[in-house]
């Protein structure tokens, strides 16, 4: 496909990067389970394990128009984005600069793994650009940040990273699961290396584990070297299923985005809500920013329930959202922060990213609202009993 630049967003997710079925001429992408391929007369080795069978090679191409990169490579997980990433651009004796908010796994990636390579890192006091600056060594050689953030939604000033970053010569890397390539393209930021958890909005219908790398077919390539040697890549049967959920990506992510801004007013205004974290809320500390670099501002929300509401009792007492470790569904779903994706930090480390105990990550499905108000309520009520 030629116009692939000139395509809007919903032809991009419907039609971009299909396997032709030349002969059966079937309207979905076959897909191709062989580890073996040709080799002579051939002008590519494919191989699973280099990223590019045809359904490999071919959902790349979807993922890098909605990112609107050159290039992309897609994962067997999230994490096996992040580390493959991270470890095409440092090695021994190089300093990476990573935001003080991060997901649980890849700070984990991080204070366990980094020493034996010799990499040196150091996370941000706060997200101000002056704290990014503040971090700067001699050998910084990435700079890494997650906007907007789990589970408190802060957000990071994208342009402000990149400036910051190519004056000195310093990879950017962002972790765009939570906004998706639908509210929030980095690039036009001028951010280098794009990464996603596809196990959550990209694949969005909780039924897949993968993980994707958007980026310019420089940096793609570098990542590609060690990736083959790490070995994540992606079973090609998950390949075709996460071609088949990027279609509705666009339709599933603006109904979540609708939802959750519906939801977090609701919540704002609700007497047995103590605070809602939410940046399409006006009121949220970053607002302005968000407003100025996404398109819209996503299905996740947190936020803490008044004193006296035990956050465990209230979960437990729903009926149509339900209590789930992972995110972006097209089913609601609500954690603990404390219980799930931060239970690996001291509770020291946990409030100085500001999450508290009562507090609940909300990750808003595509329900209609209304059903999801009713469920709170009556699971409130009897907390309140
Ligand atoms: C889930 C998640 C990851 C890790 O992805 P996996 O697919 O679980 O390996 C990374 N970043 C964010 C923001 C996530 O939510």
């Amino acid at each position: 496909m030629k116009n692939i630049k000139k395509f809007g967003i919903n032809t991009i997710c419907a039609h971009v990067g299909e396997v032709k079925d030349e002969q059966f001429k079937g309207a979905v992408s076959p897909i191709y389970m062989s580890t073996s391929y040709a080799f002579e007369g051939v002008d590519i080795k494919r191989y699973p394990r280099y990223f590019n069978t045809p359904n490999q090679e071919m959902l790349c191409k979807k993922i890098a128009a909605l990112e609107k990169t050159d290039s992309a490579m897609i994962f067997g997980s999230g994490m096996a984005a992040v580390s493959t990433a991270l470890l095409a651009f440092l090695q021994k004796g190089d300093h990476i600069i990573l935001q003080q908010t991060l997901y649980g796994g890849t700070y984990n990636f991080v204070v366990e793994e980094f020493e034996k390579f010799g990499i040196e890192y150091s996370f941000t006091k706060s997200l101000s650009i002056k704290d990014f600056e503040k971090e700067i060594k001699k050998n910084t050689k990435v700079i890494y940040i997650e906007t907007p953030s789990n589970p408190l939604l802060t957000i990071t000033d994208m342009k402000a990273v990149s400036k910051l970053a190519k004056a000195k010569g310093i990879v950017t890397m962002i972790d765009n699961t939570f906004a998706t390539p639908i509210n929030q393209t980095p690039i036009d930021f001028g951010i280098d290396i794009i990464i996603h958890s596809a196990t959550k909005y990209m694949g969005g219908h909780s039924d897949i584990l993968a993980g994707a790398v958007a980026a310019s077919e420089e940096h793609i390539l570098r990542i590609w070297n060690i990736g083959k040697n790490l070995g994540g890549s992606l079973s090609d049967f998950t390949v075709w299923m996460l071609e088949r959920s990027l279609k509705t990506l666009n339709l599933r992510v603006r109904q979540q985005n609708k939802n959750a801004l519906k939801m977090a007013k609701y919540l704002a205004v609700n007497p047995n809500v103590y605070h809602v974290y939410y940046p399409g809320l006006k009121g949220h500390t970053d607002y302005k920013l968000a407003k100025k670099q996404m398109k819209n501002f996503g299905g996740m929300l947190s936020f803490e329930l008044k004193e006296g509401i035990d956050a465990m009792e209230f979960q437990n007492h729903l009926k149509l959202i339900k209590p789930s470790m992972s995110l972006a569904g097209v089913e609601s779903t609500m954690l603990s922060p404390t219980q799930t994706s931060h239970s690996l930090l001291s509770s020291e480390e946990r409030a100085k990213q500001g999450i508290k105990d009562g507090l609940i990550r909300f990750s808003v499905g595509i329900e209609e609202t209304k059903d999801l108000i009713a469920d709170i309520e009556q699971a409130i009520k009897k907390c309140n009993k």
